[in-house]
């Protein structure tokens, strides 16, 4: 990322909170528009290239990428209620529950990654559009408040964005899922490509496509600038990528944003309010508590924009208090940290498919197949019980061949020999925006920082259980529609969080009296404050949200570089 500038140096044209994918983004379109910029980042310094597990094979991790019952328990007791998701070869990424805890009213896996990067060091890259049927939906439906924006008003941004990022993926002709600029896509093994088929023959409307990525399947120098190359398909991308194949703020948006002279990154940097001046009704500064000092600091800018993540960011406004917004910096609505969603999963199936026992195939390609959302997305395709939808991500694969107990050269033939592939796949169901659905602060309590106590208090309810209902069955029937046999199918509730998609805590939305930001991030109260991480999002559809969070960014800093040039901010 080139040097880091911990100069002394207060005050800046623009302040962006949060080094992740969103912050990234905002930094390097400031930084390239010519604002001296500052990144507050909470966590530990990352540069590209420091992903210390990248090259390790399994044999080299001291406990064979295990970590232990006693460890899980004092440091990741949430961050591993799954029971998949912290491992010897990841750890180092995932924020200790200990250090930084959290009350729940009611069950939130809050999953997170404290460093410079954020989580776009370990997500999982799936890039989909969203369309009208999503921003339309609230209206039509009566379901909390009008987006303030249609597909059109973001479509150029997604286009700009994609070109950027490299996606990989399959045109499609997909009102759901709507066409992007793509890179060629990871092709489909043979076995999902035979799925692909005989689904469509018997549901049309099912379309299997191969998952868009954000990977540089096709390296185009003239685009894909920072430090990018192309992928070698060796999918261990969650460690970080050395060949920097895959989008993340520290191979792409920040050595960008360095090259230009404007930025500077603090690591170590715990905002905990943004700051208020009543005579210029805007935000002066951010204050900060230096994470190894204690040393508490203002910065002051001009413009701020917040991208700490969902809750992060609304922990954040909520602090800011004075006396024009006691209940939290733009919080005249009274809706800053509610209507939390996420989209839910745990409700799937999954069936061995006959007839492949001798294909191959070569690689290890990242991502399997995805199929959009296709119900309720026109008359024909209506429910009667629920609204909105879901879409599955999946894959075909040859089942494991590893018997207990074979060793050595056995062991090579067994593994070696061809057997059978079972196809499987996760549903992703939408979640509605509950006003009840919220984050809070609990001002009597305090965390290790001094900060009060973030709480949780979010559930599914009854259009989430039958929307899930349906995706298993929609799932199993496709299966058989394949031809699988030993079909297995579940459905385990999962807490709100764990799908890693947090949205909807400062929503957009056309009334200052129902929202907290306007059809451009901006806060309605306070002009010069941008929010434009899944804090924003007014409903939450199926898609994996990142590349839409990487739009509304790269639009929001190009209009408050627009207002002001034309002196109004
Ligand atoms: C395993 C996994 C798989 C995922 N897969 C996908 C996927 O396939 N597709 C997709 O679209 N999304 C995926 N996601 C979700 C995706 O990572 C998030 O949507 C995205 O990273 C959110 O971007 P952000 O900028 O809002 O926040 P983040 O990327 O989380 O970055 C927020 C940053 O702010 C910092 N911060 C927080 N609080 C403060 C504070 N008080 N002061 C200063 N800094 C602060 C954090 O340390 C962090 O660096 C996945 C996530 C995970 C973990
Ligand atoms: S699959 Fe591609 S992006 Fe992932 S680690 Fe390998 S080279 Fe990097």
């Amino acid at each position: 990322m080139g040097d880091i500038n911990m100069n002394k140096t207060t005050d800046f044209d623009a302040i962006v909170i949060g080094s992740g994918i969103s912050g990234g983004y905002a930094a390097m379109e400031l930084c390239t528009k010519g604002y001296k910029t500052l990144v507050l980042e909470r966590g530990r310094m990352v540069q590209h290239g420091e992903y210390p597990t990248a090259h390790m094979d399994t044999w080299d991790l001291p406990n064979r990428n295990k970590v232990s019952l006693e460890e899980v328990e004092k440091h990741y007791p949430k961050q591993n209620r799954l029971n998949w998701w912290v491992n010897e070869d990841n750890k180092h990424w995932i924020a200790k529950d200990d250090e930084n805890p959290y009350n729940e009213d009611s069950r939130f896996d809050w999953i997170r990654g404290y460093h410079v990067g954020g989580r776009s060091i370990m997500w999982g890259r799936q890039c989909y559009r969203w369309s009208d049927i999503d921003f339309e939906a609230n209206l039509k439906e009566g379901v909390a408040v009008d987006w303030p924006i249609r597909y059109a008003d973001i479509a150029p941004w997604y286009d700009y964005v994609e070109t950027f990022v490299g996606v990989a993926g399959q045109a499609e002709g997909l009102k759901q899922i709507p066409d992007g600029v793509f890179l060629k896509p990871f092709q489909l093994n043979c076995v999902e490509q035979k799925f692909r088929e005989t689904v469509a023959e018997t549901y049309p409307e099912r379309v299997v496509t191969p998952g868009r990525v954000a990977h540089l399947t096709e390296y185009k120098p003239e685009v894909h600038k920072g430090t990018r190359g192309q992928c070698q398909s060796r999918n261990r991308c969650w460690r970080g990528c050395p060949f920097g194949a895959y989008f993340s703020s520290v191979s792409a948006t920040l050595p960008v944003a360095t090259e230009t002279g404007n930025l500077t990154v603090r690591p170590d940097s715990i905002v905990m309010e943004i700051l208020y001046d009543p005579s210029s009704k805007k935000a002066s500064g951010v204050r900060i508590k230096d994470a190894t000092s204690g040393e508490i600091i203002d910065f002051t800018a001009r413009i701020i924009f917040c991208n700490a993540s969902t809750v992060a960011t609304a922990a954040i406004l909520l602090n800011s208090r004075s006396e024009t917004f006691p209940n939290g910096l733009g919080n005249t609505s009274g809706e800053l940290g509610h209507n939390l969603m996420d989209h839910h999963y745990g409700m799937g199936a999954s069936g061995t498919l006959p007839g492949h026992e001798d294909d191959y195939y070569q690689g290890r390609k990242p991502t399997g197949f995805y199929i959009p959302r296709f119900t309720n997305i026109d008359e024909q395709t209506k429910q009667p019980d629920y609204i909105r939808g879901f879409g599955y991500q999946g894959g075909a694969a040859r089942i494991t061949n590893n018997p207990e107990g074979v060793v050595g050269e056995d062991l090579k033939a067994v593994v070696l020999s061809p057997g059978p592939y079972r196809v499987g796949m996760t549903c992703f169901g939408e979640m509605l925006p509950y006003h009840e659905n919220r984050v809070y602060l609990d001002f009597d309590q305090r965390d290790p920082h001094g900060l009060p106590m973030l709480t949780f208090d979010a559930k599914l309810r009854d259009n989430e259980m039958k929307l899930r209902a349906h995706g298993v069955k929609c799932a199993v029937e496709m299966l058989e529609a394949a031809g699988c046999v030993d079909i297995q199918s579940y459905n385990s509730l999962t807490a709100p969080g764990a799908c890693i998609h947090e949205m909807g805590t400062a929503r957009m939305g056309h009334d200052p009296k129902t929202s907290v930001l306007n059809k451009w991030n901006q806060m309605h109260d306070v002009p010069n404050v941008f929010v434009t991480d899944g804090a924003c999002m007014t409903s939450s559809g199926t898609q994996n949200p990142s590349i839409t969070y990487m739009a509304l960014t790269a639009r929001a800093v190009d209009y408050a570089h627009k207002q002001i040039q034309a002196g109004k901010l």
